[in-house]
């Protein structure tokens, strides 16, 4: 295990005991402003073992099969970029446009910070889909009663005390928890005292500020990551779906918001009918 601060969690058995002992402690508050969880993923330490992928999986009951994406079966998964090992999941938004969008109220953010969803409210509507920034959403095509499915940051666990179950995995502290003032600290820590880092931590400013943050050796760009707009979504997402008075919004930004979600209507249209001409495919035999 590589040294870390002992409030962050990092992976392995070691992580276990650490996160059972953090069950007793209240919930931490800073200048009287509860503090949120949050995951740093470290891509210099990654070896692509894809123990994150497979916890993940156990805890939900999933096929323990790799998944080359994200799917209703895979809520994290680790991609190959060259000799490179990058974790895609839910990227936990400050101010997550899912949510925003969702006119059900089926997806929210937590106050200890993962954003989670709520099967019983979900009308299908899809909105979610649309606007995430990260394309992280997934749908369950090929079910009768369909859901929404995308990763809660083991929510429950962590309210628990316990480490999410891809963090208590992962045995080289690449994927570590803790409050998130501290994790972006440590992340600075790192990139700053370190002359191999790119200088930024992706998730700190990409769509107003996440939960998840990845620090990496390579440009961002290189290895897959969207240049998500550095402004919290929901304003823009909102006003393109009609749920905010667009008297808030002037010029540039509600044209931009506009221009950008009719863009990402149409990615997910397409994703769409890629993921269900594939799943006739799959049904079909071919
Ligand atoms: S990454 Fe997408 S699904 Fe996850 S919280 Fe942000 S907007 Fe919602
Ligand atoms: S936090 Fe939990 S649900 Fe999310 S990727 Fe990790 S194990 Fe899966
Ligand atoms: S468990 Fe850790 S080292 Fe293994 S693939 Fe996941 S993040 Fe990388």
């Amino acid at each position: 295990m590589p040294a870390c601060p002992r409030t962050l969690l990092g992976g392995g058995r070691d992580a276990h005991r650490r996160a059972a002992g953090t069950a007793a402690l209240p919930r931490k508050e800073e200048n009287g402003v509860e503090r949120t969880k949050a995951i740093l993923v470290d891509i210099t330490k990654c070896i692509g073992c894809r123990s994150c992928e497979r916890a993940c999986k156990e805890i939900h009951g999933f096929p323990k099969e790799t998944e080359l994406k994200l799917s209703p079966t895979a809520l994290t998964i680790v991609e190959e970029h060259g000799d490179k090992y990058v974790r895609r999941m839910c990227m936990h938004c400050q101010d997550p446009a899912c949510a925003s969008a969702c006119l059900v109220r089926a997806l929210k953010k937590t106050a200890l910070g993962p954003v989670t969803y709520d099967a019983s409210k979900c009308i299908g509507c899809r909105y979610c889909l649309v606007a995430c920034p990260f394309s992280v959403p997934r749908y369950e095509w090929t079910k009768l009663v369909a859901f929404v499915k995308k990763c809660d940051m083991c929510g429950a666990r962590q309210a628990q005390g316990q480490a999410p179950a891809c963090v208590e995995a992962c045995p080289v502290g690449a994927s570590i928890v803790g409050w998130r003032d501290e994790i972006l600290e440590e992340a600075e820590r790192r990139i700053l005292g370190d002359s191999k880092y790119v200088k930024h931590i992706y998730g700190s400013e990409e769509a107003g500020g996440t939960s998840v943050f990845f620090i990496s050796d390579v440009p961002f760009e290189k290895l897959g990551f969207v240049a998500a707009p550095r402004q919290p979504m929901p304003a823009l997402s909102a006003a393109a779906l009609g749920d905010v008075p667009t008297v808030v919004l002037v010029g540039g930004a509600l044209l931009s918001g506009i221009y950008w979600i009719t863009e990402r209507r149409n990615h997910v249209a397409m994703a769409e009918a890629r993921e269900r001409a594939g799943t006739n495919c799959n049904r079909e035999g071919h």
